[in-house]
């Protein structure tokens, strides 16, 4: 088997090589030839952490594995970043473990890989003022691919911490866009884009906030419980995901789903809109991507990675 250690990725991996394999996994989602298996998500009931695996098969990129890990809040104390996972991938042909690759820096690169293949599909013509609500670990990952695919022109943003904002500011920075710290009525009304990557548990982003032609990539709710959006906004929008049961399970769109103001019918899985089998915006003034994360989307960006360091001579061979 193939180890690729977590420490090499960064040199492997490009948010551009994420954003094609995510994008190609979304349409072999969609087309029927690749699936998710249910998601295993446990409070182990020591050092408060969440442990789960995510895991699926893609015929058509023959990858087949799984992500192991979650979330140890109190990881500072050894050093370490609190989200932490492993993706395992097996030879579909005989069942043998074919690598092992760090997972924490990929987990980031798919994330933001996915609200980046939304905005590419969904964002209203002629967007140019990028939203960001939230200003965490991810928010930089999300900030940078949203920009890859979109030639945007302005990036505001608010976060319930502000002191948080430094981390969008100096990212912005970067890419060479003028940043300003908003409120969220501002938000609301000035971006063409919103990307939500936060961990709230109440809505922050409310109906009344949102004006004129927007695109939200809401990308925080990814258990059950948590919530960015009113479902008001959510009702009056035309709705996407990455997959739709879990969407209407452990997703943003789990709130509405609970009320009953949509129904499993009103979510459209992305890969239909890539695979040119939904027109996607259409008419719609609000659409709505729930980015809620799935074991295909790492299986994809490990799977490119693996291919990457054995062509680099930077994957370590290993018996087992
Ligand atoms: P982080 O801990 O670095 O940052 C947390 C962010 O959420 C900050 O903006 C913070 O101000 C805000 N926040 C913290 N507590 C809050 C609360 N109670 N109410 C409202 N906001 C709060 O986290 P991160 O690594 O940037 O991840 C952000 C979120 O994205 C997490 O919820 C994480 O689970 C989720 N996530 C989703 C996916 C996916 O595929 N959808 C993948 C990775 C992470």
């Amino acid at each position: 088997m193939w180890v690729v250690p977590e420490k090499e990725i960064a040199g492997l991996m490009t948010p551009e090589a994420a954003f094609d394999a995510v994008e190609a996994v979304f349409a072999s989602m969609a087309s029927g030839d690749a699936y998710n298996f249910p998601v295993v998500r446990e409070a182990i009931g020591h050092e408060d952490a969440l442990y789960g695996f995510k895991g699926g098969f893609d015929r058509k990129g023959a990858n087949l594995g799984l992500k192991a890990g979650g979330y140890w809040p109190n990881n500072q104390k050894h050093g370490l970043i609190n989200h932490q996972s492993t993706v395992f991938l097996f030879d579909p042909d005989t069942g043998r473990v074919a690598a092992a690759v760090g997972g924490n820096l990929l987990t980031a690169l798919r994330t933001a890989a996915a609200s980046a293949v939304s905005i590419k599909h969904l964002a209203p013509a002629g967007a140019k003022v990028l939203g960001m609500i939230g200003a965490g670990h991810q928010s930089a990952f999300q900030m940078r691919a949203a920009a890859g695919v979109h030639g945007f022109e302005k990036v505001i943003g608010w976060n319930p911490h502000p002191e948080m904002l430094g981390r969008l500011a100096d990212t912005a920075a970067d890419l060479g866009l003028p940043f300003e710290a908003v409120d969220l009525d501002r938000l609301g009304a000035e971006a063409d884009v919103i990307i939500s990557i936060t961990s709230a548990f109440d809505p922050l982003l409310m109906d009344g906030h949102v004006t004129g032609p927007t695109h939200i990539a809401a990308m925080g709710t990814d258990t059950k419980g948590k919530q960015e959006l009113d479902p008001a906004l959510i009702a009056r929008a035309r709705l996407f995901t990455d997959e739709v049961a879990q969407s209407l399970s452990i997703g943003e769109f789990q709130h509405a789903a609970a009320q009953k103001t949509i129904s499993d019918s009103d979510v459209i899985a992305i890969g239909r809109v890539i695979t040119g089998n939904h027109e996607g915006r259409g008419n719609a003034e609000v659409t709505i991507f729930d980015g809620t994360g799935v074991g295909l989307q790492d299986l994809a960006v490990a799977g490119a990675v693996v291919e990457l360091a054995r062509q680099q001579g930077k994957a370590i061979e290993v018996e087992i």
